[in-house]
Protein backbone atom coordinates (compact mmCIF):
# COMPACT_ATOMS: atom_id res chain seq x y z
CA UNK A 1 0.00 0.00 0.00
CA UNK A 2 2.77 1.97 1.01
CA UNK A 3 4.52 1.96 -2.30
CA UNK A 4 1.16 2.30 -3.64
CA UNK A 5 1.14 5.86 -2.44
CA UNK A 6 4.89 6.43 -2.57
CA UNK A 7 4.39 5.66 -7.11
CA UNK A 8 1.04 7.66 -6.98
CA UNK A 9 3.21 10.80 -5.25
CA UNK A 10 5.68 10.37 -8.06
CA UNK A 11 2.87 10.11 -10.65
CA UNK A 12 1.63 14.06 -9.02
CA UNK A 13 4.22 15.54 -8.93
CA UNK A 14 5.50 14.60 -12.44
CA UNK A 15 2.11 15.71 -13.56
CA UNK A 16 2.67 19.31 -11.79
CA UNK A 17 6.06 20.17 -13.09
CA UNK A 18 5.13 19.29 -16.67
CA UNK A 19 1.71 21.62 -15.98
CA UNK A 20 4.35 24.13 -14.52
CA UNK A 21 6.97 24.46 -17.40
CA UNK A 22 6.43 26.55 -20.10
CA UNK A 23 6.76 25.38 -23.97
CA UNK A 24 8.06 28.78 -24.81
CA UNK A 25 11.98 27.99 -25.22
CA UNK A 26 12.43 31.73 -28.12
CA UNK A 27 11.22 35.23 -27.32
CA UNK A 28 10.73 37.82 -29.91
CA UNK A 29 9.99 41.27 -28.51
CA UNK A 30 8.82 43.40 -31.44
CA UNK A 31 8.02 47.08 -31.56
CA UNK A 32 6.57 49.66 -33.79
CA UNK A 33 7.34 52.90 -33.02
CA UNK A 34 4.36 55.33 -32.00
CA UNK A 35 1.56 53.14 -33.96
CA UNK A 36 -2.06 54.31 -32.01
CA UNK A 37 -4.24 52.00 -30.67
CA UNK A 38 -7.16 53.35 -32.21
CA UNK A 39 -5.59 52.17 -36.08
CA UNK A 40 -5.04 48.97 -35.24
CA UNK A 41 -8.19 48.54 -33.77
CA UNK A 42 -10.25 50.63 -35.88
CA UNK A 43 -8.02 50.43 -39.17
CA UNK A 44 -7.73 53.98 -41.42
CA UNK A 45 -9.11 57.16 -39.24
CA UNK A 46 -12.26 58.27 -41.15
CA UNK A 47 -10.78 62.17 -40.23
CA UNK A 48 -7.71 61.79 -42.18
CA UNK A 49 -8.24 59.33 -44.88
CA UNK A 50 -9.03 61.06 -47.36
CA UNK A 51 -7.84 64.84 -46.02
CA UNK A 52 -5.65 65.82 -48.71
CA UNK A 53 -3.72 68.04 -46.23
CA UNK A 54 -2.11 64.53 -44.87
CA UNK A 55 -2.52 62.08 -47.99
CA UNK A 56 -1.04 62.76 -51.62
CA UNK A 57 -3.48 60.51 -53.14
CA UNK A 58 -7.17 60.53 -51.35
CA UNK A 59 -8.81 57.77 -53.79
CA UNK A 60 -6.07 55.57 -53.77
CA UNK A 61 -6.12 55.48 -49.83
CA UNK A 62 -9.70 55.16 -49.10
CA UNK A 63 -9.47 52.37 -52.32
CA UNK A 64 -6.92 50.49 -50.20
CA UNK A 65 -7.76 51.04 -46.88
CA UNK A 66 -11.62 52.14 -46.47
CA UNK A 67 -14.47 50.38 -45.27
CA UNK A 68 -17.54 51.42 -43.23
CA UNK A 69 -17.14 48.64 -41.05
CA UNK A 70 -14.03 49.19 -38.75
CA UNK A 71 -14.04 45.62 -38.05
CA UNK A 72 -13.29 44.99 -41.89
CA UNK A 73 -11.24 48.22 -41.80
CA UNK A 74 -8.46 47.27 -39.43
CA UNK A 75 -8.10 43.73 -41.15
CA UNK A 76 -7.06 45.64 -44.22
CA UNK A 77 -4.58 47.56 -42.39
CA UNK A 78 -3.32 45.01 -40.35
CA UNK A 79 -4.28 41.35 -41.73
CA UNK A 80 -1.69 39.28 -39.68
CA UNK A 81 -3.11 40.62 -36.66
CA UNK A 82 -6.22 40.36 -37.46
CA UNK A 83 -6.30 37.17 -38.87
CA UNK A 84 -3.88 35.14 -37.57
CA UNK A 85 -3.13 36.72 -33.69
CA UNK A 86 -7.02 37.67 -33.26
CA UNK A 87 -7.47 33.95 -33.43
CA UNK A 88 -4.23 32.39 -31.83
CA UNK A 89 -3.82 35.22 -29.73
CA UNK A 90 -4.46 37.78 -27.41
CA UNK A 91 -4.69 41.76 -28.01
CA UNK A 92 -5.46 44.26 -25.37
CA UNK A 93 -6.06 48.33 -25.32
CA UNK A 94 -9.14 48.26 -27.38
CA UNK A 95 -10.54 51.40 -24.80
CA UNK A 96 -14.11 51.10 -26.43
CA UNK A 97 -14.57 47.85 -24.12
CA UNK A 98 -12.58 49.26 -21.24
CA UNK A 99 -9.02 47.21 -22.28
CA UNK A 100 -6.71 49.44 -21.18
CA UNK A 101 -2.71 49.51 -21.79
CA UNK A 102 -0.70 52.38 -20.73
CA UNK A 103 2.84 54.01 -20.45
CA UNK A 104 3.92 54.44 -16.56
CA UNK A 105 6.39 56.82 -17.45
CA UNK A 106 5.48 60.45 -17.73
CA UNK A 107 7.54 61.42 -20.72
CA UNK A 108 5.27 59.76 -23.66
CA UNK A 109 8.20 59.48 -26.15
CA UNK A 110 10.10 56.80 -27.29
CA UNK A 111 13.72 56.40 -25.45
CA UNK A 112 11.26 56.56 -22.22
CA UNK A 113 9.09 54.34 -23.71
CA UNK A 114 11.68 51.42 -24.96
CA UNK A 115 13.30 51.66 -21.50
CA UNK A 116 9.86 51.02 -19.54
CA UNK A 117 9.32 48.54 -22.06
CA UNK A 118 12.98 46.26 -21.78
CA UNK A 119 13.89 47.52 -18.41
CA UNK A 120 10.29 46.87 -16.58
CA UNK A 121 10.31 50.52 -15.22
CA UNK A 122 9.54 53.88 -15.91
CA UNK A 123 12.71 55.89 -15.00
CA UNK A 124 11.56 59.46 -15.66
CA UNK A 125 14.38 60.74 -13.02
CA UNK A 126 16.98 59.72 -15.61
CA UNK A 127 15.45 59.01 -18.77
CA UNK A 128 13.94 61.89 -19.58
CA UNK A 129 15.04 62.52 -23.20
CA UNK A 130 15.94 60.91 -26.76
CA UNK A 131 20.31 61.75 -26.28
CA UNK A 132 22.71 59.20 -26.85
CA UNK A 133 23.11 58.39 -23.19
CA UNK A 134 23.84 54.44 -21.83
CA UNK A 135 21.06 53.03 -20.21
CA UNK A 136 22.09 52.74 -16.75
CA UNK A 137 19.27 50.88 -16.19
CA UNK A 138 19.55 46.78 -17.09
CA UNK A 139 16.91 45.46 -19.95
CA UNK A 140 15.16 42.21 -19.99
CA UNK A 141 17.66 41.90 -22.79
CA UNK A 142 20.61 42.09 -20.88
CA UNK A 143 19.20 40.11 -18.22
CA UNK A 144 18.69 36.76 -20.95
CA UNK A 145 22.45 37.49 -22.09
CA UNK A 146 23.72 36.96 -18.89
CA UNK A 147 21.50 33.91 -18.21
CA UNK A 148 23.93 31.18 -18.62
CA UNK A 149 21.64 28.94 -21.01
CA UNK A 150 21.07 32.13 -23.49
CA UNK A 151 23.91 33.88 -23.12
CA UNK A 152 25.08 34.93 -27.06
CA UNK A 153 22.06 33.85 -28.20
CA UNK A 154 20.21 37.10 -28.14
CA UNK A 155 20.20 39.93 -31.07
CA UNK A 156 18.53 43.10 -31.33
CA UNK A 157 17.75 45.08 -35.20
CA UNK A 158 16.24 48.49 -35.07
CA UNK A 159 15.32 51.25 -37.51
CA UNK A 160 16.79 53.92 -35.31
CA UNK A 161 19.92 54.77 -33.89
CA UNK A 162 19.84 55.57 -30.24
CA UNK A 163 19.11 52.05 -29.55
CA UNK A 164 22.64 50.67 -29.15
CA UNK A 165 22.38 53.10 -26.11
CA UNK A 166 18.75 52.19 -25.27
CA UNK A 167 20.21 48.71 -24.38
CA UNK A 168 23.74 49.57 -23.67
CA UNK A 169 25.24 47.57 -26.24
CA UNK A 170 28.63 48.40 -24.42
CA UNK A 171 27.76 46.98 -21.15
CA UNK A 172 25.18 44.16 -21.82
CA UNK A 173 27.06 42.89 -25.14
CA UNK A 174 24.46 42.29 -27.00
CA UNK A 175 24.55 43.25 -30.80
CA UNK A 176 22.68 45.70 -31.86
CA UNK A 177 21.96 46.28 -35.12
CA UNK A 178 20.51 50.00 -35.40
CA UNK A 179 20.36 53.10 -37.90
CA UNK A 180 22.29 52.77 -40.69
CA UNK A 181 24.57 49.88 -39.28
CA UNK A 182 25.55 47.28 -41.89
CA UNK A 183 26.06 43.19 -40.79
CA UNK A 184 28.83 42.63 -39.09
CA UNK A 185 31.10 39.37 -39.32
CA UNK A 186 33.05 36.79 -42.55
CA UNK A 187 30.31 34.94 -43.27
CA UNK A 188 27.52 37.25 -44.68
CA UNK A 189 25.00 35.75 -46.78
CA UNK A 190 24.28 37.12 -50.30
CA UNK A 191 21.37 39.01 -48.90
CA UNK A 192 23.68 40.69 -46.09
CA UNK A 193 26.32 41.49 -48.69
CA UNK A 194 23.24 43.43 -50.70
CA UNK A 195 21.32 44.65 -48.19
CA UNK A 196 25.09 46.14 -47.09
CA UNK A 197 25.63 47.93 -50.28
CA UNK A 198 22.11 49.22 -50.48
CA UNK A 199 21.93 50.81 -47.04
CA UNK A 200 25.22 52.87 -48.15
CA UNK A 201 22.89 53.81 -51.23
CA UNK A 202 19.56 54.46 -49.63
CA UNK A 203 19.49 57.41 -47.13
CA UNK A 204 15.62 57.61 -46.43
CA UNK A 205 13.92 60.56 -45.70
CA UNK A 206 15.26 60.41 -42.10
CA UNK A 207 18.89 61.49 -40.39
CA UNK A 208 18.56 58.98 -37.49
CA UNK A 209 16.50 56.54 -38.41
CA UNK A 210 16.87 54.39 -41.51
CA UNK A 211 13.76 52.57 -43.75
CA UNK A 212 12.13 49.43 -42.09
CA UNK A 213 12.99 46.55 -44.84
CA UNK A 214 16.74 47.13 -44.01
CA UNK A 215 15.63 46.29 -40.12
CA UNK A 216 13.38 43.51 -40.79
CA UNK A 217 15.61 41.87 -43.60
CA UNK A 218 19.18 42.10 -41.47
CA UNK A 219 17.16 40.42 -38.58
CA UNK A 220 15.57 37.64 -41.02
CA UNK A 221 19.09 36.96 -42.38
CA UNK A 222 20.21 36.63 -38.57
CA UNK A 223 17.96 34.53 -37.67
CA UNK A 224 18.19 32.00 -40.06
CA UNK A 225 21.79 32.03 -39.94
CA UNK A 226 22.16 31.80 -36.45
CA UNK A 227 19.04 30.94 -34.71
CA UNK A 228 18.94 33.33 -31.84
CA UNK A 229 16.52 32.38 -28.61
CA UNK A 230 15.56 36.36 -27.93
CA UNK A 231 15.10 38.50 -30.50
CA UNK A 232 14.41 42.13 -30.00
CA UNK A 233 12.80 43.87 -33.04
CA UNK A 234 12.27 47.96 -33.83
CA UNK A 235 10.29 49.07 -36.20
CA UNK A 236 10.48 52.68 -36.71
CA UNK A 237 8.30 54.17 -39.76
CA UNK A 238 5.58 54.84 -38.39
CA UNK A 239 6.79 57.16 -36.17
CA UNK A 240 8.53 59.45 -38.39
CA UNK A 241 5.85 59.18 -41.31
CA UNK A 242 3.49 60.94 -38.71
CA UNK A 243 5.63 63.44 -37.76
CA UNK A 244 6.08 64.04 -41.23
CA UNK A 245 2.22 64.77 -41.37
CA UNK A 246 2.06 61.77 -43.80
CA UNK A 247 -1.40 60.10 -42.98
CA UNK A 248 -0.70 57.72 -46.07
CA UNK A 249 2.94 56.48 -45.56
CA UNK A 250 1.79 56.50 -42.13
CA UNK A 251 -0.65 53.42 -43.33
CA UNK A 252 1.57 52.02 -45.08
CA UNK A 253 3.98 51.34 -42.84
CA UNK A 254 2.01 50.23 -40.59
CA UNK A 255 0.40 47.71 -43.13
CA UNK A 256 4.51 46.90 -44.20
CA UNK A 257 5.40 46.12 -40.57
CA UNK A 258 2.15 43.48 -40.17
CA UNK A 259 3.62 42.19 -42.77
CA UNK A 260 7.27 41.36 -41.85
CA UNK A 261 5.64 39.97 -38.63
CA UNK A 262 3.49 37.69 -40.49
CA UNK A 263 6.92 36.47 -42.45
CA UNK A 264 8.87 36.44 -39.00
CA UNK A 265 5.83 34.00 -37.82
CA UNK A 266 5.60 31.88 -40.82
CA UNK A 267 9.66 31.19 -40.61
CA UNK A 268 9.74 30.57 -36.90
CA UNK A 269 6.37 28.33 -37.43
CA UNK A 270 8.00 26.46 -40.26
CA UNK A 271 11.68 25.52 -38.40
CA UNK A 272 11.94 22.95 -35.96
CA UNK A 273 14.21 25.33 -33.43
CA UNK A 274 11.29 27.79 -33.19
CA UNK A 275 8.12 25.62 -33.79
CA UNK A 276 5.51 25.71 -31.65
CA UNK A 277 8.64 26.99 -29.43
CA UNK A 278 8.32 30.76 -29.81
CA UNK A 279 6.57 33.51 -28.23
CA UNK A 280 6.15 36.59 -29.90
CA UNK A 281 5.41 39.76 -27.83
CA UNK A 282 4.22 43.23 -29.51
CA UNK A 283 3.91 47.02 -29.36
CA UNK A 284 4.68 50.34 -29.27
CA UNK A 285 6.56 53.30 -27.12
CA UNK A 286 4.25 55.40 -26.85
CA UNK A 287 0.69 56.60 -28.61
CA UNK A 288 -0.34 60.04 -30.04
CA UNK A 289 -3.32 62.32 -30.02
CA UNK A 290 -6.29 62.66 -32.06
CA UNK A 291 -8.24 65.81 -30.83
CA UNK A 292 -7.89 68.07 -32.06
CA UNK A 293 -7.03 66.39 -35.15
CA UNK A 294 -3.60 67.50 -36.02
CA UNK A 295 -2.26 66.25 -32.57
CA UNK A 296 -2.13 62.39 -34.44
CA UNK A 297 1.40 63.84 -35.90
CA UNK A 298 2.43 64.15 -32.01
CA UNK A 299 3.19 62.97 -28.84
CA UNK A 300 4.42 63.69 -25.76
CA UNK A 301 2.85 65.01 -22.41
CA UNK A 302 1.64 67.91 -23.62
CA UNK A 303 -0.78 65.50 -26.10
CA UNK A 304 -3.57 64.12 -24.77
CA UNK A 305 -4.01 60.01 -24.80
CA UNK A 306 -0.42 59.88 -25.97
CA UNK A 307 0.20 57.27 -23.02
CA UNK A 308 -2.20 55.17 -24.52
CA UNK A 309 -1.02 52.14 -26.35
CA UNK A 310 -1.79 48.63 -27.13
CA UNK A 311 -0.20 45.07 -26.64
CA UNK A 312 -0.27 41.78 -28.70
CA UNK A 313 1.02 38.21 -27.82
CA UNK A 314 1.33 34.74 -29.52
CA UNK A 315 2.61 31.68 -28.73
CA UNK A 316 2.32 28.04 -27.66
CA UNK A 317 1.68 29.19 -24.14
CA UNK A 318 -1.19 31.65 -24.74
CA UNK A 319 -4.81 31.21 -25.14
CA UNK A 320 -6.41 32.31 -27.63
CA UNK A 321 -8.66 35.00 -26.17
CA UNK A 322 -8.26 37.23 -29.32
CA UNK A 323 -9.46 40.48 -28.66
CA UNK A 324 -9.73 41.54 -25.12
CA UNK A 325 -12.89 42.80 -24.35
CA UNK A 326 -13.22 43.16 -20.77
CA UNK A 327 -12.23 46.06 -18.19
CA UNK A 328 -8.37 46.06 -17.36
CA UNK A 329 -5.50 47.98 -17.24
CA UNK A 330 -2.16 47.18 -18.24
CA UNK A 331 1.42 48.90 -18.29
CA UNK A 332 3.65 49.09 -20.72
CA UNK A 333 6.35 48.00 -17.22
CA UNK A 334 5.21 44.65 -17.37
CA UNK A 335 6.11 43.67 -20.88
CA UNK A 336 10.13 42.68 -19.76
CA UNK A 337 8.81 40.51 -16.67
CA UNK A 338 6.09 39.13 -18.72
CA UNK A 339 8.95 38.27 -21.37
CA UNK A 340 11.11 36.89 -18.54
CA UNK A 341 8.21 34.39 -17.20
CA UNK A 342 7.77 33.02 -20.73
CA UNK A 343 11.00 31.77 -20.52
CA UNK A 344 10.45 30.20 -17.00
CA UNK A 345 12.30 33.20 -15.74
CA UNK A 346 12.12 35.73 -12.97
CA UNK A 347 13.03 39.72 -14.23
CA UNK A 348 13.19 42.07 -11.35
CA UNK A 349 14.47 45.71 -12.03
CA UNK A 350 13.47 46.55 -8.58
CA UNK A 351 10.33 47.53 -6.62
CA UNK A 352 8.86 49.30 -9.21
CA UNK A 353 9.04 47.00 -11.41
CA UNK A 354 5.84 46.10 -13.31
CA UNK A 355 4.19 42.62 -12.62
CA UNK A 356 3.56 39.82 -15.41
CA UNK A 357 0.65 39.72 -17.66
CA UNK A 358 -1.00 36.65 -15.95
CA UNK A 359 -3.82 36.21 -18.45
CA UNK A 360 -0.95 35.57 -21.12
CA UNK A 361 0.48 33.24 -19.90
CA UNK A 362 -1.86 29.13 -19.79
ZN1 LIG B 1 8.11 60.44 -32.31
Amino acid sequence: MKKLLFLFLIFISFQLYCQSKNKTENIFIITFDGLRWQELFNGADSLLIDDSGYVEEPEKLVEEFWDIDPLKRREMLMPFFWNVIAKEGQLYGNRKYGSKVNCSNHMWFSYPGYNEILSGSADDERINSNDKIPNPNTTVLEYFNNQPSLKGKVAAFTSWDVFPFIINEERSGIPVNAGFDCAEGGDLTDREKLLNAMIKEIRGPWGGVRLDPFTHHYAMEYVKKNSPKVVYIAYGETDDFAHDGEYDQYLYAARQTDQFIKELWEYVQSHDQYKDKTTFLITTDHGRGTVPKETWKHHGTRIEGADQIWLAVIGPDTEAKGEIKVEGQLYQKQVAKTAAAFMGLDFSSGENTGEVVEAMIK
